[in-house]
């Protein structure tokens, strides 16, 4: 019988590739399923002593619901969060915790991990952290920060007191902060800036700058200070009003000595002034200069050497490490005006409620913006996860939070203007009752530090 090689040698290699098929899917399948393996793993090294988190993973992966590592839930569950800088991805965080589906707006195309300078979290805002399970990621990102050292303008020690903290970059945090939610679930969406928010039987709508619109079943504005959110939906609420300083800084490199865990601060002649030297001579370093008008776009104008040679100049009468700080600025300077909101009617209404510098905007001063906002997601997210009703749990976050923020915004303009220029009188008078001013700043400082963290405490709704 004559064999039809040629058949016989296609039929091999047609078994041959279908073997191969089988073998490439199942090698796919077995990646994919390692892929899925790691990021449950992901999800849940989270929270590792938090069963329900783990037990609330487990859910939802049974039912299908996690596809590509995002949950995916419905309109009528979802809770839309605008702004992805601090609170906003440290709600997405502690809402997955509680089994929330949240989804993050953020207006800047793309994660804004070189954004900012650096900032100091004290004690408060990095047990939030640690409490969300991402101690280890922020622990590596800064350095430790636990005193200031407070001098006049020849450069006298004025003060030495305790505080306590870490300095970080604030893109790193928020890389970090971001990182951690998309690895419980939640979604960023970039290039969304709010335009406003149509607040509707059963749900909200919020339209974004690009033409396109998302609904969800509750809005958070943790859009920062000059929050769209608060704009759109509390017309009434006091804007932002600028409190006649501006905050430059970096990170340059000079031969100065490191300062170990201190920073240094300077009640310059006419400008204060901070640093710290870490290893290596990276030097972080601020100016807070007065200035009676708002700037109005005027600060990225100028080139980096006229700010030198303006800084140099402010602070001529000044310490020499000022000096040689100033000198090493190469590039990079960030300029802030500070603004601040005293108070706000009311941080919620309907569907929506704000979080952060939205509803509490505060000044650089005492540094705890960045760690009010970590406590308020932490805070936002329990009343959510207790109080199914979404203005319930918006007024009892609004009740829970507003007594411990307002005092310390207040605290916050009392210490800016001690920073402001004096005379020689002033200055006199300044060096005599400034060490038992700081030192009772640095006692309620400590008392700030101790905010009471339980996430198994109940939250229930009082009318
Ligand atoms: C110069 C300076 C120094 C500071 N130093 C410290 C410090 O040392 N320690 C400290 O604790 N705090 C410090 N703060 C305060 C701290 O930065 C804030 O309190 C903190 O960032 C508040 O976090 P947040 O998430 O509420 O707002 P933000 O961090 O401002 O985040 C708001 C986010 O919303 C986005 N957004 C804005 N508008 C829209 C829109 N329409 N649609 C969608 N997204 C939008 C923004 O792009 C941003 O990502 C400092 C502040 C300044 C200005």
């Amino acid at each position: 019988m004559p064999v039809d090689m040629g058949g016989i040698n296609a039929g091999i290699r047609f078994h041959r590739k279908i073997r191969l098929n089988a073998a490439k899917q199942s090698v796919t399948h077995q990646r994919r399923q390692e892929r899925d393996r790691r990021r449950a793993q992901a999800r849940l090294r989270v929270f590792p002593r938090d069963r329900k988190i783990c037990q609330t993973a487990a859910r939802f992966r049974k039912i299908g619901a996690v596809q590509d590592g995002i949950v995916k839930g419905t309109e009528a569950t979802m809770i839309l969060i605008v702004g992805a800088g601090i609170a906003g991805p440290a709600l997405g965080i502690a809402l997955r915790r509680a089994g929330i589906d949240t989804v993050i707006y953020e207006a800047s195309d793309r994660p804004r991990d070189d954004a900012g300078a650096f900032l100091n979290l004290a004690p408060n805002g990095l047990s939030v952290l640690r409490e969300l399970g991402l101690g280890r990621r922020v622990d590596g990102l800064g350095f430790q920060n636990d005193r200031l050292v407070f001098h006049n303008e020849t450069g006298r020690m004025l003060a030495d007191v305790a505080v306590g903290g870490n300095t970080l970059m604030r893109g790193a945090l928020s890389r970090a902060l971001r990182e951690a939610a998309e690895e419980v679930g939640v979604r960023f969406e970039f290039g969304k800036a709010l335009s406003s928010v149509t607040v509707r039987d059963g749900g909200v709508e919020a339209r974004f700058a690009d033409g396109t619109s998302a609904h969800g079943s509750s809005l958070v504005g943790a859009d920062g200070i000059h929050s769209r959110t608060r704009y759109t939906c509390f017309p009434d609420a006091p804007k932002p009003s600028f409190t006649d300083i501006i905050n430059l800084g970096g990170v340059v490199h000079t031969t100065l000595p490191e300062t170990g865990t201190a920073m240094h601060m300077i009640f310059g002649r006419r400008s204060f002034f901070g640093y710290a030297v870490r290893p290596g001579g990276e030097t972080y370093w601020f100016s807070n200069f007065a200035q009676k008008e708002e700037p109005r776009g005027t600060l990225e104008r100028f080139g980096v050497d006229r700010v030198r040679r303006d800084l140099l100049h402010l602070h001529r009468d000044d310490p020499p490490e000022v000096t040689q700080i100033l000198q090493a600025i190469t590039g990079n300077v960030g300029a802030w005006p500070v603004y601040d909101i005293p108070s706000l009617p009311v941080w919620h209404r309907g569907a929506v409620c704000l979080l952060g510098d939205a509803a509490h905007a505060i000044g650089p001063h005492v540094g705890q913006g960045a760690s009010l906002a970590l406590e308020d997601a932490f805070v936002l997210a329990k009343c959510m996860r207790d109080i199914p009703d979404a203005p319930r749990a918006f007024a009892t976050f609004e009740h829970l939070r507003r007594d411990r923020v307002e005092p310390v915004v207040k605290q916050s303009r009392r210490t800016g203007r001690q920073k402001a220029p004096t005379g020689w009188i002033g200055r006199k008078m300044r060096d005599l009752i400034l060490p038992t001013f700081l030192k009772s700043s640095a006692q309620a400082a400590q008392e700030l530090y101790g905010f009471a963290l339980d996430w198994n405490e109940r939250i229930a709704y009082e009318a």
